[in-house]
C-alpha cells in the first residue's frame, strides 16, 4: 500500500493542471518536504503540500467515488531531498496565501520562492554541497564594528514603542533621522533576548544592499548575516537560502523576494522605504512584499516595521490615529521628525521656469549654487528621469520622429554607441545619417536625458576650476552607465570618496543612499509627474522629491566645517503648485491629508481595492473583446453587485514589440468581495481563453493592487 503525496510543482502558467499534482510514495513523506518527481518526461522539483496514508487515500478515493483513477495510476515520486529539513508549515500558508490573493498557482508562487540552482540538484550533490557549505561558515571572521553611537531621543523613543508594543509599526523618520539605527537596534534586542530568532530586513533596491549588508555585518558579525537578491550568482543565492532556512543565518536582508526567505524562527520584518513602488513585482505574480511582510508578520507572530521618510499613502492611512468618529488604523505611528545632529532638511528652492530665457536647461541661479559648491570642495546631485540622450530624434522638414516601429512609442537616441533604441522592446538600430522619410541630413535630437544633460553641463563648466585648480569632474550614474556587473559599486565609491564634483542620474541615485559630502540637490524637469493620468503620480513625484532632497546635507559636522546649508532645488513652470508647497514646508503629512481627501472623495485606494484584468492579443479588439466578455461573465458570480467592472481600455503605451495590450479596471469598497469575484472568475477566465471570445488573445493576467494604472 502506497502513501499519495501532493506535491506542488512549476508548472506552466495558465496550464490546466490543478494546483498540486498527486504521486505515490512507499513511506509517509512530511509536508513541506522537498521532492524530485516526474513530470511529463521531465523530472522536476517539487514541494510536498499534503500526504495522505494509504488508508486515508482509500477513504479519499472512496468518497470521491473514483476507485477508477485509483492510485496504481500515479507515478511514484523519483526522490526526496532529505538532507534539507521539510519547509514549515508558515512558509506554506504564505505560499498559500499569496497564491490565492494574487491569483497564481501554488507550484508557481513555491518554486520562485526557492533558489533556482535546487531545481537541478539531485539528493546526493545537495548533500555535498551542504557539507561543503558547513566547512565554508567555519571559516569566516567577524569584523566588529567600533562600537555603537549613542541614540537620538526620537531613536531611543521608537525603539522603546518597538519593543513594548505589538505593531505593525510605521517608523515615519526623515531622511537622515537615523532609520537604520533603529533596525539595527532593533535586532540587536531580538538577538539578545532570543538566542535561535531570525530577522529579516528588506530595502526596496538590489543597489542598497552593500551598504547594508557593511552595517550589519559590522555589527552582528559576517556570519550571522546574509543577504537574498536577484544581482547574485545562483550558487550564492543557494548558500543564502540554506542559511536562512537552516537557522544559521541570523539576519536576512534582501529586495522583495526575500519576503519569501524561508526562516523557521522569523521573529522582526524591516521593510524600509516601505513606500517604494519596487515592492510590487511586476511581471508574473505580481505580488506587494510590503503587504506580504505585514501579513506574515500576523501569521509567524514576528513584529513588523514599515520605514519611510514618505510613507505609502497606504501605509499613511493604516496608522491614522484614532479621533471621535474614528477607531483609527491598526498600525502604529512612530515619528523621528529630526536629523541626526540636529542639521535641517535642505532649504528648498523653486525657480519658475517661466521666466527663464526659453530652452534654458539649467537656470542661471542654479548654475551659481553649483558652482559655489565646486569651488568649495561640495559635492551636488542633478536628478532628471529619463535616461539616454534625448527621448526622440526628429526631422524638422517632414515631421519625422523616432518611432518604434513595433510599440506605440519613440525610440531613444544615444550618443554614446549612436544608436536608437527602444526602452520598451529593446529594439536598437544605428542612428540613421539622414531623415529617412525625406533625405534631411539635419535630424535632431528632441528633449533631453541624462546623457545630454551630463554633456551639457560639462559644457558649462568647462571653464570653472575647483579648490584645487583641477577641472570639474562630472558623473552620470544610471541603467546605462551601471550595465556592467560592479559599475554601479565603483560609481558610487567615486562618490563617497569625493571624487565626483556634480553627478548627474535617474532615480537610481536619489535613494537611500548617504552621501556625506553632498550639499546641493536639483530636480531639473520634474513636471511630467503633475500631469499623469495614473492617480498615483503626485504621491511618487512627492516622495522622489522628498527623497531626492533627502541626499543633501546629511553630515552635520560636514556642514559645520564647510560653512554650508544644505539645498535641493526644483525647476518647475508650476511653482504654483501645491505639490511643491507642501514639498518646501518637507510637509509629508499635509500632503498626504490632501490626497487622502481626494482619494476618499473620489472612492480611490485605499478606501477602496482594485484589481486590473489585462489580455495581450495581435489586435486592439481582441484584447477588449476578451475583457468585455470576461466582464459580462462575471455579472453571474456572486458578489458582483459589490464589484464595479470599468469599461476596457488601451494601455497608455498600446502596443510593445508588436502585442496590442488593454486592460480593465475591477474596483471595490471591500477587499473581500473583490477577491471573492476574482476566485469565481479565475476558471471563467481559462475557459474563455480557449472559446471564441479568446481568439488572438496571447494572454491575460490579473493584476491585484496595481501600482500603476
Ligand atoms: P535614514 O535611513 O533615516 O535616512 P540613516 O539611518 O542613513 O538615516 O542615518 C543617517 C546618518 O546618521 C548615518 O550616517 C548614520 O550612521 C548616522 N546616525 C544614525 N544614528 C545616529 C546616532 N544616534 N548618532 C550619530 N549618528 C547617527
Ligand atoms: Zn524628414
Ligand atoms: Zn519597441
Amino acid at each position: 500500500m502506497n502513501w499519495c503525496i501532493h506535491v506542488a510543482v512549476q508548472t506552466p502558467a495558465h496550464s490546466a493542471l490543478g494546483d498540486v499534482l498527486s504521486y505515490t510514495s512507499p513511506c509517509a513523506v512530511a509536508p513541506g518536504a522537498l521532492v524530485r518527481v516526474p513530470l511529463g518526461r521531465r523530472e522536476v522539483l517539487g514541494v510536498v503540500w499534503a500526504a495522505r496514508s494509504p488508508e486515508e487515500a482509500a477513504t479519499d478515493e472512496a468518497s470521491a467515488g473514483a476507485l477508477d483513477v485509483a492510485m496504481p495510476d500515479l507515478k511514484p515520486i523519483a526522490g526526496v531531498l532529505d538532507a534539507l529539513p521539510a519547509l514549515g508549515d508558515a512558509w506554506r500558508d504564505l505560499v498559500g496565501f499569496a497564491a490565492r490573493y494574487y491569483q497564481r498557482s501554488l507550484g508557481e508562487i513555491a518554486l520562485a520562492a526557492l533558489p533556482p540552482q535546487l531545481r537541478d540538484m539531485s539528493a546526493v550533490q545537495l548533500g555535498r554541497r551542504l557539507k561543503r557549505r558547513s566547512a565554508a561558515a567555519d571559516r569566516v571572521a567577524a569584523a566588529p564594528e567600533a562600537g555603537p553611537v549613542a541614540l537620538t531621543p526620537e531613536q531611543a523613543q521608537a525603539l522603546a514603542r518597538i519593543e513594548a508594543e505589538a505593531g505593525p509599526f510605521l517608523l515615519f523618520g526623515s531622511t537622515g533621522s537615523g532609520k537604520t539605527e533603529v533596525y539595527l537596534r532593533s535586532v540587536a534586542a531580538l538577538l539578545a533576548r532570543e538566542p535561535d530568532a531570525q530577522a529579516l530586513v528588506m530595502v526596496p533596491e538590489i543597489n542598497l544592499t552593500p551598504q547594508l549588508e557593511a552595517r550589519f555585518k559590522a555589527r552582528f558579525g559576517a556570519e550571522a548575516v546574509v543577504s537574498l537578491h536577484s544581482g547574485m550568482t545562483n550558487p550564492q543565492r543557494l548558500a543564502s537560502w540554506i542559511a536562512a532556512h537552516g537557522g544559521s543565518a541570523r539576519i536576512v536582508l534582501g529586495t522583495r523576494m526575500a519576503v519569501f526567505a524561508s526562516m523557521p524562527a522569523l521573529r522582526l520584518i524591516v521593510v524600509d522605504e516601505e513606500h517604494d513602488p519596487s515592492y510590487k513585482q511586476q511581471e508574473g505574480a505580481r505580488y506587494s512584499a510590503r503587504d506580504l511582510a505585514v501579513w506574515r508578520g500576523q501569521r509567524e507572530g514576528a513584529k513588523v516595521v514599515l520605514g519611510s521618510a514618505t510613507p505609502s499613502l497606504e501605509s499613511w492611512h493604516r496608522s491614522r490615529p484614532a479621533t471621535a468618529g474614528d477607531a483609527g488604523g491598526n498600525y502604529l505611528r512612530l515619528a523621528m521628525p529630526s536629523r541626526v545632529g540636529a542639521v535641517a532638511l535642505p532649504a528648498v528652492r523653486l525657480v519658475d521656469m517661466n521666466l527663464q530665457p526659453p530652452r534654458t536647461v539649467i537656470s542661471g541661479a542654479l548654475l551659481d549654487a553649483i558652482g559655489q559648491r565646486i569651488a568649495r570642495g561640495e559635492q551636488s546631485m542633478i536628478f532628471l528621469n529619463r535616461r539616454g540622450y534625448a527621448p526622440v530624434l526628429a526631422c524638422g522638414d517632414c515631421g519625422w520622429k523616432s518611432e518604434c516601429p513595433h510599440c506605440s512609442a519613440y525610440r531613444v537616441f544615444h550618443k554614446i554607441d549612436r544608436t536608437l533604441r527602444c526602452h520598451h522592446c529593446g529594439f536598437t538600430e544605428r542612428v540613421p545619417r539622414a531623415c529617412p522619410a525625406c533625405g534631411n541630413p539635419d535630424i535632431a535630437p528632441v528633449g533631453r536625458g541624462t546623457e545630454r544633460l551630463e554633456e551639457h553641463l560639462g559644457e558649462l563648466f568647462a571653464a570653472v576650476r575647483h579648490a584645487d585648480g583641477g577641472a570639474v569632474r562630472i558623473a552620470r550614474i544610471d541603467a546605462d552607465s551601471t550595465r556592467r556587473q560592479g559599475a554601479l559599486e565603483s560609481q558610487l565609491a567615486a562618490v563617497h570618496a569625493g571624487e565626483v564634483d556634480v553627478l548627474v542620474g535617474t532615480q537610481m541615485i536619489a535613494k537611500g543612499h548617504d552621501f556625506r559630502r553632498i550639499t546641493l540637490v536639483a530636480a531639473v524637469n520634474p513636471d511630467g509627474a503633475l500631469f499623469s493620468s495614473d492617480f498615483r503620480a503626485p504621491e511618487r513625484l512627492f516622495s522622489l522629491l522628498m527623497q531626492s532632497a533627502g541626499r543633501a546635507g546629511r553630515d552635520a559636522a560636514y556642514l559645520a566645517a564647510q560653512g554650508s546649508t544644505a539645498e535641493m532645488w526644483i525647476q518647475t513652470h508650476h511653482p504654483q503648485h501645491p505639490l511643491f508647497a507642501a514639498l518646501r514646508r518637507h510637509d509629508h503629512a499635509g500632503f498626504a491629508q490632501g490626497e487622502l481627501e481626494e482619494r476618499a472623495a473620489a472612492g480611490m485606494p485605499p478606501f477602496a481595492f482594485q484589481a486590473l484584468l489585462r489580455a495581450d492579443a495581435r489586435t486592439q479588439e481582441a484584447a477588449q473583446a476578451f475583457l468585455n466578455a470576461a466582464s459580462a461573465a462575471a455579472d453571474s458570480l456572486p458578489g458582483a453587485e459589490l464589484v464595479t467592472r470599468y469599461p476596457a481600455v488601451p494601455l497608455t503605451i498600446q502596443r510593445i514589440a508588436n502585442v496590442e495590450r488593454a486592460q480593465m479596471l475591477i474596483e471595490s469598497s471591500s477587499r473581500a468581495a473583490l477577491q471573492r469575484l476574482l476566485a469565481g472568475w479565475q476558471p471563467l477566465l481559462h475557459g474563455l481563453r480557449k472559446a471564441p471570445e479568446g481568439k488572438g488573445v496571447i494572454r491575460w493576467l490579473v493584476d491585484v493592487d496595481p501600482q500603476s494604472i
